[in-house]
């Protein structure tokens, strides 16, 4: 597989399944005894079942969540800076992760939402894009795709909601939502 060209994957919109789209084309490419990297923006101390579950697929998969939780919602009390330092270390991560050659796909879970908030300048992602070795493929999720990383992706894919437990009042579920 390491002849063909790398392609950027965007999965945005409003509807659930951009990041559960990453992780099963992580499984996918895993098949083929590539090596994935998850980098994880805004996320913080939030559990999830595939924080566990890819311990068991170590070393061939690596998830690394850099967030500092939730932005400005959900009674985010974390300091505005802390939450830009984070963005940026995050990003510097990714990229060391992504020219280091150890790995096939790199996936930047929610960097599109730290992009649309402002904690990390649009130019700083497509400086990242732009600095891809040809042969890896990149993942990016989270709401609100920009036109600029719209127009450089390869794979576009929206999540529209039609529904979601969540208008019923059903909350999150374990296996499911986290
Ligand atoms: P998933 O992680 O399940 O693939 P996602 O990455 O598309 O979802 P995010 O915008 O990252 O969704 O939101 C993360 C959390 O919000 C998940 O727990 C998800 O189930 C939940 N969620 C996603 N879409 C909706 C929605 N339309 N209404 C309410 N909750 C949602
Ligand atoms: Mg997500």
């Amino acid at each position: 597989m390491k002849d063909s060209k790398g392609l950027i994957l965007v999965y945005t919109g409003n509807g659930k399944g951009k990041t559960t789209a990453a992780l099963g084309t992580a499984l996918r490419c895993l098949g083929y005894g590539c090596k994935v990297c998850m980098i994880q923006f805004i996320k913080g101390d939030w559990h999830y079942g595939e924080l566990d579950a890819v311990k068991r697929l170590a070393p061939d998969f690596e998830i690394h969540r850099m967030g500092k939780g939730f932005y400005h919602i959900m009674g985010d009390k974390v300091p505005e800076k802390e939450h830009r330092e984070a963005a940026e270390r995050a990003l510097a991560f990714a990229r060391e992760k992504m020219l280091s050659g150890a790995y096939r796909l790199i996936i930047l879970d929610e960097i599109l939402v730290s992009v649309q908030v402002n904690l990390i300048p649009e130019k700083q992602l497509l400086d990242f894009i732009q600095d891809k070795p040809d042969t890896i493929d990149l993942i990016l999720t989270g709401r609100g795709a920009g036109d600029a990383v719209i127009q450089i992706a390869d794979l576009v894919t929206e999540m529209k909601e039609i529904k979601h437990p969540f208008q019923k009042g059903i909350p999150g579920k374990k296996g499911i939502d986290f």
